[in-house]
């Protein structure tokens, strides 16, 4: 299932409408299994955690500014932070 980033360090939550009602997903990196729930996600600024497939490793950092799963707290990709996403929440 995709793992979606939030746009903000101050956002640790979201609730996308459903025909049901809302689905409620909580933290800075959440799974997502429902692709009409990704859609409405990466629309209001979500981004994947996870560029073409890769998948996150676990224990490993996740960057906040493109994705890229690095094994330390700087990108090796871009530079920027990265964040543990067992940690993120
Ligand atoms: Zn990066």
């Amino acid at each position: 299932m995709p793992r979606l980033l939030s746009p903000d360090d101050a956002c640790i939550g979201v609730d996308v409408p459903t025909f049901g009602g809302k689905a409620s997903y909580n933290g800075r990196t959440i799974d997502v299994s429902d692709p009409s729930h990704v859609k409405a996600l990466r629309s209001v600024g979500y981004v994947p955690a996870a560029v073409a497939g890769a998948p996150i490793r676990s224990g490993g950092y996740s960057c906040t500014a493109c994705g890229f799963s690095a094994f330390f707290k700087v990108c090796g990709r871009c530079g920027g932070s990265c964040v543990r996403p067992d940690l993120a929440a």
